[in-house]
């Protein structure tokens, strides 16, 4: 009758038949290792990776213990590594590099000379469009301005807002211009920072701690869509917080909704999604993102550092766009790069956040500090006050005018290029590209061949992976009269011929990157990311030591 009271009356029982006969220091002993043991497994099961993953990274440590594995792959990663420094010595084998500082002071003639050779470096040329992204050039009267407003401020530093009261000032009213074109109110506030990832990495951390703070969340955990910028895992590893990734539609490149909430724990500080996601240029549903946020009372990020400054002149360039900015009740805080299509310097970057309390906890403050009592916005301590003034007088200097035509410019052009695309045979588009980002790839060949081959002829795409792809940001450089038509018919030809023998595999540089997609050890991978990156860092007295 009592469904309760039978299997409590039973438990009771088989516990008290365990101990019978045992003398209380076995019982406590007993007892004690059981809940040490009960405690080891909970924490071994629900560790933050998944039992799979750690499974599969144990695997490949013992797999490497076995001496002819670990020889193999000493080799492999041998091989890579001579592999980069080589094509990093070979491109640089003609140059004198310094190796210390000079005796005496150079004269500023010798200066400027040894700058224009390091400058003369490089094999792509971005100054006719033939550059994906990475430049956001805008035209030489606009660098004269920026250069004399450099002039006058390089020296500055917002740190000391007393001596520098004007620039903090200058910083406050990039702030309010940004916040109102993302449709903020007088609440609405943020920092300027030095890049999208400065401003991702803050979001990341205010979340982190306003949860702790405000729900008690002692193991933090972000939802974000697969495509989100890289720059999210950066600030998981820095602030050691959980990320979970959600898959996103294999049609529309968008955030899988249903997915997303089924990733909410009781432990998520955050969730994102990206206007547009820097592989596919394709956006999320923020407004089904907000809703969630909502629902479980979470805070939404959203990343709009790549289309930030253009999406918010759209509607008035005449593209229409779905709801992503603070005219969704749940978006907390958005990142946008002033660097990238706002034509700043490299260097600054905007977040905002609905309101103030929020910003508290982006703050750093160390009060028992011998040097003082110290407090300061974001990551560094110092900040270039010149990085923030040529980035207000960016502003100032297009107005809303400039921007609505340069968007008006780059947008026509992107969307030219997409539909081109679309018509040439064994290409295809992946999902709505919404703002300067085009991507594609072949169902018919492999796409890093096309790469390859645009490489031949100067062109300098981004390879994409999982799946494999290729896309073009369009920059205002490749407005430039002929650039869209001369990108379009360098694919279509290529492409014509790629079809003649569609079964070719890769060959070159992005051969190993196709590769490395099917390395299951991922921390392999990441081992030859590190010698990539060394080799960036390569000096030819290293030569030396070798011999
Ligand atoms: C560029 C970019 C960022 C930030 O990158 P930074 O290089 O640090 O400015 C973040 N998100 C997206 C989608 C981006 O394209």
């Amino acid at each position: 009758m009592d469904f309760v009271k039978v299997p409590l009356n039973q438990a009771k029982l088989g516990i008290n038949q365990i101990f019978v006969g045992k003398e209380p220091w076995q019982i406590v002993t007993i007892t004690t290792s059981s809940v040490l043991l009960l405690s080891w497994l909970y924490g071994f099961i629900f560790d933050d990776d998944s039992l799979l993953e750690r499974g599969k990274r144990t695997f490949f440590d013992i797999i490497q213990l076995i001496p002819s594995v670990r020889k193999e792959i000493d080799g492999k990663k041998k091989e890579v590594w001579e592999g980069f420094r080589n094509e990093h010595r070979e491109r640089t084998k003609n140059l004198s590099y310094l190796r210390s500082l000079p005796d005496k002071g150079l004269k500023n003639e010798d200066i400027m000379d040894l700058l224009e050779g390091n400058l003369k470096m490089g094999d792509y040329n971005w100054k006719d469009g033939l550059v994906s992204g990475s430049v956001y050039y805008f035209d030489p009267e606009w660098q004269k301005l920026l250069t004399k407003v450099y002039e006058k401020t390089f020296f500055t530093n917002p740190l000391h807002c007393d001596v520098f009261p004007g620039i903090c000032k200058i910083e406050t009213e990039v702030i309010r211009m940004a916040a109102e074109l993302f449709h903020g109110d007088t609440e609405t506030c943020g920092t300027v920072t030095t890049g999208g990832t400065e401003s991702i990495l803050m979001a990341c951390k205010t979340w982190r701690d306003y949860m702790r703070k405000t729900k008690g969340i002692k193991k933090p955990e972000m939802v974000v869509p697969r495509t989100i910028h890289s720059a999210f895992d950066k600030a998981a590893q820095y602030f050691c917080i959980r990320i979970k990734y959600v898959p996103v539609d294999p049609k529309t490149y968008k955030v899988d909704l249903k997915a997303m909430e089924r990733a909410i724990t009781k432990n998520t500080v955050m969730l994102a999604g990206s206007v547009p996601n820097f592989p596919y240029g394709t956006m999320d549903d923020i407004e089904g993102i907000s809703k969630l946020g909502l629902k479980y009372n979470i805070p939404v990020h959203v990343d709009s550092c790549l289309g930030g400054f253009l999406t918010v002149f759209m509607e008035k360039a005449g593209y229409s766009i779905p709801l992503y900015d603070f005219k969704l009740p749940g978006v907390s805080s958005i990142s946008a790069d002033t660097h990238k299509y706002a034509f700043t310097p490299k260097g600054s970057s905007v977040v905002l956040y609905r309101n103030k309390d929020f910003r508290h906890f982006q703050y750093t403050v160390t009060t028992d500090w011998p040097g003082g009592v110290y407090g300061s916005p974001a990551v560094n301590g110092s900040r270039a006050g010149a990085n923030i003034t040529t980035c207000w007088a960016t502003l100032l200097h297009f107005g809303t005018d400039g921007y609505l035509k340069a968007t008006g410019d780059i947008l026509r052009t992107a969307k030219y290029i997409e539909e081109k695309l679309r018509k040439i045979d064994g290409l295809f588009i992946f999902g709505e590209p919404v703002t300067s980002v085009v991507a594609f790839g072949s169902k018919v060949f492999e796409i890093y061949r096309l790469a390859t081959d645009m490489g031949k002829l100067g062109w300098n795409l981004n390879a994409l992976q999982f799946p494999s792809g290729v896309h073009l940001a369009v920059t205002h450089l490749h407005t430039q009269p002929g650039v869209a038509d001369k990108f379009v018919n360098d694919v279509e030809n290529i492409v014509r011929e790629l079809m003649k023998r569609p079964e070719k595999p890769v060959e070159g540089g992005l051969a190993l990157y196709g590769a490395a997609q099917v390395v299951p050890d991922r921390s392999l991978v990441g081992d030859f990311i590190n010698y990539y990156i060394d080799a960036m860092y390569y000096h030819p007295c290293e030569n030396e030591e070798e011999k």
